[in-house]
């Protein structure tokens, strides 16, 4: 097969795909009331090389989630023409990491510690940037894989809101594994209405994967993350 049967091979999966998440997500909006304009796709692209993002950067995403520095920095580097495209950081981060991920990250989903926002503000200040930055609350118990306690993260918020270079945008979260996810979303519903009484602005409530995306809107996620059903099997790829 030549490179351009197979790059158009690759074209139709990923259309079929995204028609298909994006007709879950319509249908979740439908039974819950929502307008579906309210639900922002991040699509999790980690794993999967650039020539997918510039693929579905053609199909209308505008958004994508990486969880590796450097995965991500390369593959941001190779696309054909980054303009307009939001890039989210949501895997766990280290503070010596962070002076690469605000060269090319527009949103950090996982902050989860006074540490993490310190280093964040001092190294966005110095590039001159302003990054969108979600509180990632943990959901499991007791806490695991990354996160805040959900009682800890108001006063994480506060501290991400008084950083000038730092642009608070709500909160994040990951259902725990094996868990219902309706009751662990309720809770970051409860979380993120907990800060947006003392900071307005932020409103967004990342939550929702490929396999829970439903819950995540019935209980007012405004984004997803969504990786498997979009870019299929992570297994193959590694
Ligand atoms: C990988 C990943 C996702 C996407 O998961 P899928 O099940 O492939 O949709 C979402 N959020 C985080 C934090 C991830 O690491």
């Amino acid at each position: 097969m030549s490179v351009g049967a197979s790059r158009d091979g690759r074209r139709e999966e990923l259309e079929r795909r995204l028609a298909s998440v994006r007709d879950r997500i319509a249908a979740a909006c439908e039974s819950a009331g929502r307008n579906p304009s309210e639900v922002s796709l991040v699509a999790v692209t980690k794993f999967f090389p650039a020539s997918d993002v510039d693929l579905l950067m053609e199909l209308g995403v505008t958004a994508i989630g990486e969880n590796r520095d450097q995965e991500a920095s390369a593959k941001v580097a190779e696309l054909r023409d980054r303009a307009g495209l939001e890039v989210h950081f949501i895997g766990q981060l280290q503070s010596n990491k962070v002076g690469s991920v605000v060269r090319y990250a527009d949103v950090v989903q996982s902050v989860d510690r006074p540490k993490l926002v310190t280093a964040l503000e001092r190294t966005a200040a110095s590039h001159g940037v302003r990054p969108g930055v979600l509180v990632q609350v943990s959901l499991d118990e007791p806490p695991d894989r990354g996160g805040v306690e959900p009682g800890g993260a108001a006063a994480l918020a506060d501290l991400v809101a008084e950083c000038e270079h730092l642009d608070l945008r709500g909160v994040m979260a990951v259902a725990p594994l094996g868990g219902d996810p309706h009751l662990a979303f309720a809770r970051l519903r409860e979380v993120a209405r907990g800060i947006q009484e003392r900071h307005p602005t932020a409103t967004w409530v990342s939550a929702g994967m490929s396999g829970d995306l439903e819950a995540a809107v019935a209980h007012g996620a405004t984004h997803l993350r969504v990786g498997s059903a979009i870019l299929g099997s992570r297994q193959s790829h590694r």
